[in-house]
């Protein structure tokens, strides 16, 4: 298995210009032994480089400051959840599935509805009102007649983002259009900002992961992050086709729910690992919309924690 890496410059300027430059790697089998997977979007120390070959192996991986397992990329600046108003329909809780395991993240997320040419002016604002009760502010926007599209993205640029949903409602689509057309993508001579302050031996230097490549492709996905035009990154793999909620528990999945958060920061319920299903004192429990939505997911994550 072998993964690119892209040479970020180590802001030697005495040093030959090696910025972008693109080297196939290994994974240093100690690595492999302590589980510590190499994922696409990971800053690496690379060693060993062969510069004529471009080739490389990965020795250690930075700090993430983020990751996602679907797909698996790490250091994720933001997602963009993305559905379509109609082919197929917009279902309210399927949609909860998919925000709950975006929250669940902790990742910064933004909203968009896809195919908007497929449904009328009032029912757009419906939609609208609805999800700002959800306290979503959407994007509406079709990747059809290109209608909303700069501003998605442009809430994506100078960011590494991926675009999760359910099947069909247009993210490999949008995936195609948001990427910019100076080809490949990784031969971006712009492709990582420069870090600057740090030093490394001759040979070793600091890359950041841009494609998972090689063998084992009936065990791994392989996910590239694309450049898009606003600048920027995009995984080409979208994510959360089935929202597993394994990272959710019984007490997170209340903080998942924006309605909730809101009402905690309003006092409307003090109490630590309260669920929420009508404690006495707590409020949150009544009339808002996602309320069913709330307590069918919570006994869903009940009823796994219980058998696991
Ligand atoms: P994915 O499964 O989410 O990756 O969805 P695709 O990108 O494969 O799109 C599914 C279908 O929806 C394709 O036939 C697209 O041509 C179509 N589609 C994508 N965007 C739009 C849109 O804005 N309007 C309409 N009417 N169809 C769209
Ligand atoms: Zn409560």
């Amino acid at each position: 298995n072998f993964m690119r890496v892209v040479v970020q410059d180590d802001g030697d300027v005495s040093e030959d210009d090696r910025n972008g430059v693109e080297l196939l790697c290994v994974v240093r089998a100690v690595l492999k032994k302590i589980r510590r997977r190499v994922l696409v979007g990971d800053k690496v120390l690379v060693g060993s480089i062969d510069w004529v070959d471009k080739r490389g192996m990965i020795e250690n991986v930075f700090q993430r400051r983020s990751e996602i397992l679907d797909p698996p990329v790490a250091n994720v600046d933001h997602l963009l959840v993305l559905f379509s108003l109609d082919q197929p329909k917009l279902e309210p809780f399927t949609l909860t599935r998919f925000l709950v395991e975006a929250e669940s993240t902790g990742i910064p997320l933004t909203l968009a509805l896809n195919k908007c040419e497929l449904i009328s002016e009032e029912e757009m604002e419906a939609w609208k009102k609805r999800l700002r009760g959800w306290n979503y502010e959407p994007f509406f926007c079709s990747v059809g007649t290109k209608e909303g599209l700069d501003a998605i993205g442009f809430v994506l640029r100078d960011q590494t983002s991926v675009i999760v949903g359910p099947s069909g409602v247009g993210k490999s689509s949008l995936i195609n259009v948001l990427r910019s057309n100076s080809g490949g993508g990784v031969e971006d001579e712009n492709w990582f900002e420069p870090i600057i302050g740090n030093k490394w031996f001759e040979d070793q230097r600091v890359g950041e992961v841009s494609t998972r490549s090689g063998r084992g492709k009936h065990t791994t996905r392989n996910v590239s992050l694309l450049p898009i035009t606003e600048g920027g990154y995009l995984a080409d793999t979208p994510g959360f086709n089935q929202p597993s909620l394994l990272k959710v528990t019984k007490h997170s999945l209340a903080l998942c729910f924006p309605e909730i958060r809101k009402m905690i920061e309003e006092e409307k319920c003090g109490f630590k690992d309260c669920l929420h299903i009508g404690e006495p004192g707590c409020v949150v429990k009544g009339e808002w919309e996602r309320y069913p939505y709330y307590l069918q997911l919570l006994d869903e994550i009940r009823v796994r924690e219980e058998f696991q």
